[in-house]
């Protein structure tokens, strides 16, 4: 089978969560380029309505803890499109303590916000999708979530989980829905420019740490998760695609910082 090249994802129609910013932004004007509708759905409204704007697209706000709130926004946002095949969930956020010092609050900010956010957008996405006659799924996980992550607790374990919770889902709703995850390596974003703005030496260890020699765009992500999106990768489900110049080959992006952040 031989995909068209002019409008690959003609005809599809897909929701990002967490499309205002970052690498949520960049799927959405991937996603837009290849032929597809966009509807657009972040806790910032403004940056939802303003990347949609871009691409002619949907935009809604909701937060992806609020199970209710974000299933309306994806019922709505189906509606608007009539219908959904394609879903990219990028919500997430980021914090670093030592083990034992994490606030219990925090801890569950962050575990709510990147675990079971996830899950709250996958339970309202899969009955559009498989309603549709099929489709696909992508999650957006880390690199923290397969290698250690000093600092970063309930973020890699979160991420873990999302790794898990998508194979899972892969098993249970193909072949109609293939459900897969990208995990990003260092991606310059507003998530990480704090770390560049506070200690501006950072760009140049991880630069001289990653094979590829650079740190990463939300555009390097945005085109894996498009390749996931398309028929190219028909026959790939339940896998984790590692997108990190080559970093965790020998360490990790956030190694270092932690240390930095907390020294002994
Ligand atoms: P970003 O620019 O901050 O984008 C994240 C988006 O998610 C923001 O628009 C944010 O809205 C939204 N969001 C946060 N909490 C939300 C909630 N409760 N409900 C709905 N939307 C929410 O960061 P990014 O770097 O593109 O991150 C995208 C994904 O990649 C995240 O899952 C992140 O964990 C993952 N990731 C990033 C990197 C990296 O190096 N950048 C590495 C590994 C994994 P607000 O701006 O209003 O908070």
């Amino acid at each position: 089978m031989l995909v068209s090249a002019s409008d690959p994802l003609g005809g599809d129609r897909a929701v990002v969560v967490g499309g205002g910013s970052g690498i949520g932004a960049s799927v959405s004007r991937h996603l837009s380029a290849a032929g597809a509708r966009v509807a657009i759905i972040d806790l910032d409204p403004e940056a939802a309505a303003g990347v949609a704007g871009e691409i002619d697209g949907w935009s809604a706000a909701a937060d992806v803890t609020d199970p209710a709130g974000v299933a309306s926004a994806i019922d709505a946002a189906a509606e608007a499109l009539g219908g959904l095949t394609l879903a990219c969930n990028a919500a997430g956020t980021s914090s670093q303590s030592p083990l034992a010092r994490w606030d219990p609050v925090e801890w569950s900010r962050l575990v709510s916000v990147n675990l079971h956010g996830i899950y709250h957008c996958m339970r309202a996405e899969v009955p559009h999708v498989l309603a549709a006659g099929g489709g696909a799924i992508v999650n957006v996980a880390s690199v923290s979530a397969i290698r250690p992550a000093a600092g970063e607790g309930p973020y890699a374990a979160a991420k873990a989980g999302v790794i898990a919770l998508s194979s899972s889902a892969a098993l249970e709703y193909g072949p109609m829905v293939r459900v897969n995850c990208v995990s990003p390596g260092m991606i310059r974003t507003p998530m990480t420019e704090p770390i560049f703005a506070i200690w501006p030496d950072e760009s140049a260890r991880l630069e001289a740490a990653t094979p590829m020699g650079r740190i990463g765009s939300p555009d390097d992500v945005a085109e894996v998760v498009y390749f996931l999106c398309s028929p190219m990768s028909r026959f790939v489900t339940g896998q984790n695609i590692v997108v990190d110049g080559g970093l965790t080959l020998h360490g990790g992006a956030i190694d270092g910082i932690f240390d930095r952040l907390f020294p002994a």
